[in-house]
């Protein structure tokens, strides 16, 4: 193989290597946990955590209800039982009663209140665990092709540093040291083709003796211009 096209190949081999090592350090930063579903888990929690003091305190709002009724009753018995006979211990008694209703209708709306927000807290609570499991669902997904993709291109960069190495242990040291300085200076892009007696790297005319000389292929030809190693296809 003539030096121009060996070190062409390489260029391109070197262009593949870095285009892959790129899609595989973006491959690789996307996998791992994800910060949104984090923040998902710790919301929901947190709603879970206040259903649960809300549920709580309607108990405690019920049993409250009961006992405010068990006074009540009691009062009421002694009311009407015929063992009080004062007339103003009967007021009294009476009073007592009716302030227990009273207290026990409050009460009783207060309850309400704390049930028609469970029951909301509830529903919400149904609806943001279906989404987060749907969100859990295509993160799961995502990650799984994610893996894929990064084996695949693993394997691709393993078997293309392989054909790197075959290129590089043809090529002699002046010719490659020459390649690599070039390298560095062009953006990756040591070697150019010559199209219609046009340096393809800088897109200029060049010399004819200097596209002939290229042609010929039996030693390395730069662009005037650009430097870059010239190679007629
Ligand atoms: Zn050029």
């Amino acid at each position: 193989m003539s030096k121009g096209r060996q070190l062409y190949e390489l260029q391109e081999v070197d262009l593949e290597i870095e285009a892959k090592r790129e899609a595989f350090s973006l491959v690789t930063s996307r996998l791992g946990e994800s910060e949104a579903l984090a923040e998902a888990r710790i919301s929901l929690a947190k709603d879970e955590e206040h259903l649960a003091e809300l549920q709580r305190n309607q108990r405690l709002g019920e049993w409250e209800v009961d006992d405010l009724q068990a006074k009540a009753a009691l009062l009421e018995e002694k009311l009407y039982g015929g063992s009080v006979k004062i007339p103003k211990e009967l007021a009294s008694l009476q009073e007592q009663v009716e302030n227990l209703k009273r207290k026990r209708r409050a009460q009783e709306d207060k309850l309400l209140d704390i049930m028609a927000e469970v029951e909301m807290m509830q529903k919400g609570l149904t609806i943001k665990k279906g989404e987060l499991a749907r969100c859990e669902e295509n993160w799961r997904n995502e990650q799984a092709s994610l893996s894929r993709e990064q084996a695949e291109l693993s394997a691709a960069l393993a078997t293309l540093e392989q054909k790197r190495r075959g290129l590089i242990s043809r090529t002699d040291a002046a010719s490659l040291e020459l390649y690599e300085t070039l390298r560095v200076r062009r953006q990756g892009r040591a070697v150019a083709k010559v199209e219609q007696g046009m340096c393809q790297g800088c897109r200029i005319a060049l010399p004819m003796s200097e596209v002939q000389r290229a042609r010929m292929d039996q030693e390395l030809v730069q662009c005037s211009s650009c430097e870059r190693i010239l190679y007629v296809s």
